[in-house]
């Protein structure tokens, strides 16, 4: 095999290995519009309140999300419904309890990655809230 072959099967091996898909090509794949997708991502990630129809969708007032739907969701409801119930968190959405809890934040946010914590570890005399994730040492 020469070294213009070598290229070859490298460029071949790279465009076939499966690449992850990013949060906003899932939601595509189940149906939500493109002009949706930044900000059911905004919500999601960093807890911004979206507008008026997703967050009827998201407390789970579908009729009310029927009423505010434009054209590109009106037919759309059943890709919401779909991949917030196979890819989210339950506590983000279904409610206005939870639609609220979640713009709300995290209780005792971890000190690390800002997720709700699980327990406190000791850090240089005083005490900071952590997720089971971040903290690598183990130590309760
Ligand atoms: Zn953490």
């Amino acid at each position: 095999m020469n070294a213009l072959d070598q290229q070859l099967l490298d460029v071949a091996f790279r465009a076939l290995r499966p690449r992850r898909e990013t949060r906003q090509e899932r939601m595509l794949s189940y149906g939500i519009p493109p002009h949706m997708l930044d900000g059911l991502e905004r919500y999601l990630v960093q807890r911004i309140k979206p507008g008026s129809f997703l967050q009827a969708v998201l407390r789970g007032d579908l009729v009310m999300a029927a009423q505010l739907a434009d054209p590109a969701n009106a037919d759309r409801l059943q890709s919401y419904v779909d991949y917030l119930t196979a890819e989210c968190p339950e506590e983000c959405w279904g409610s206005p309890e939870a639609m609220r809890h979640w713009l709300a934040g995290p209780d005792y946010p971890c000190y690390a990655c800002g997720r709700e914590s699980t327990h406190e570890i000791r850090h240089r005399g005083d005490w900071l809230d952590a997720c089971d994730a971040c903290d690598v040492r183990g130590e309760r």
